[in-house]
């Protein structure tokens, strides 16, 4: 079992529950339902930061090899676990994505309860950014000035250069801190999770609650089959988080499970398809030495059982669980 770092208990949920026998999409889901419940982790379903209008808007996909059947929800609003919507698309629909209104619809036909998203921490995080992006406008911060002043100028929320720290975890700290940790890094996170199990059979899925402060019905690569993950039953799996918008462009998923196709070990197939996205960055997203200033990152596993994660820059760790145990492994990266 792979996943993005912050899954360690999730690939040890899914490695119990697929080597005592149970599917591997089914051991992948439960794993990241422990992450989608958790508020701590900003960045995925329950305690997700929400959208500019304060609301929380969940993307997820999932895909089981041994079908080769995919299902996906998108902007899909008050449901906790949004991946096991998504598997439910997969086997009780003869569809692959539901969006908005509709995911929640069927979510509610398949005897989900709808409940408030937003945590407290959330919303304070999220009230303290809209009063930090103009001076002109009504929302003022409380008085005394918090020491965000400065920070939350509203460029750091535009500029690309700030657009890399992936995930977002609540470490308690002084609500005024965390605003300010928010509005200093723009945070991505999600947690993306593959399974094989002993026969060779992979499932994968990812679930997010997306760009933090987006666009009302901006959808990232999360639930898009090819780009936020893909799987392969005769190649292996591939999944991704980071700046969704780059990874849609390049539909790279798909693109790293086809290089594995060709012969390319995982860590390879990897770092082509994060070159890929760097030679078609667009100029606004590259930093000084002309390389994307943003954060994307994928978790590869093949056949073979080879495994790597990789990542367009700086440090990073991903979550391992096999027979060796769970761990933490370092990212290979290209810049
Ligand atoms: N890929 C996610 C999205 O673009 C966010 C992330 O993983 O950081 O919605």
């Amino acid at each position: 079992m792979i996943a993005s770092g912050n899954g360690l208990e999730a690939t040890k949920k899914a490695y119990e529950m697929i080597t005592a026998g149970e599917d591997v999409l089914d051991g992948v889901v439960a794993g990241v339902n422990l992450v989608e419940e958790d508020p701590k982790d900003m960045s995925v379903g329950y305690g997700g930061l929400p959208n500019e209008r304060g609301v929380v808007q969940l993307d997820s996909a999932c895909m089981h090899g041994p079908t080769h059947q995919a299902g996906a929800v998108a902007c899909i609003e008050n449901i906790k676990y949004p991946s096991q919507v998504a598997k439910l698309v997969l086997w009780r629909t003869d569809h692959v994505l539901l969006v908005g209104r509709g995911a929640l619809e069927f979510a509610r036909a398949h005897g989900f309860e709808e409940e408030d998203l937003l945590t407290d921490r959330a919303r304070q995080v999220w009230l303290r950014w809209k009063e930090n992006l103009s001076d002109t406008d009504d929302w003022l911060a409380p008085e005394p000035e918090p020491q965000t002043q400065g920070v939350g100028d509203g460029q750091s929320w535009m500029n690309p250069g700030r657009y890399y720290d992936h995930g977002l975890y609540d470490h308690g700290e002084d609500i005024e801190l965390l605003a300010q940790r928010v509005m200093r890094h723009r945070p991505t996170g999600t947690i993306h999770c593959s399974g094989m199990d002993s026969s060779g059979n992979v499932s994968c899925v990812t679930t997010t609650s997306g760009l933090a402060m987006k666009i009302p019905g901006r959808v990232g690569d999360s639930p898009i089959i090819g780009a936020g993950l893909y799987c392969d039953n005769e190649i292996g799996s591939c999944g991704s988080t980071g700046r969704g918008e780059a990874n849609l462009q390049n539909q790279c998923s798909f693109a790293a499970v086809e290089l594995m196709r060709s012969g390319m070990e995982p860590a390879e197939a990897g770092l082509e398809v994060l070159r890929r996205v760097a030679n078609h960055s667009h100029p606004r997203l590259l930093n000084d030495e002309g390389e994307p200033a943003f954060g994307l990152q994928f978790y590869l596993i093949r056949k073979d059982g080879k495994h790597a994660g990789v990542t367009m820059r700086g440090k990073g760790k991903f979550a391992i669980t096999d027979k060796d145990g769970t761990r933490h492994e370092e990212l290979v990266s290209l810049f």
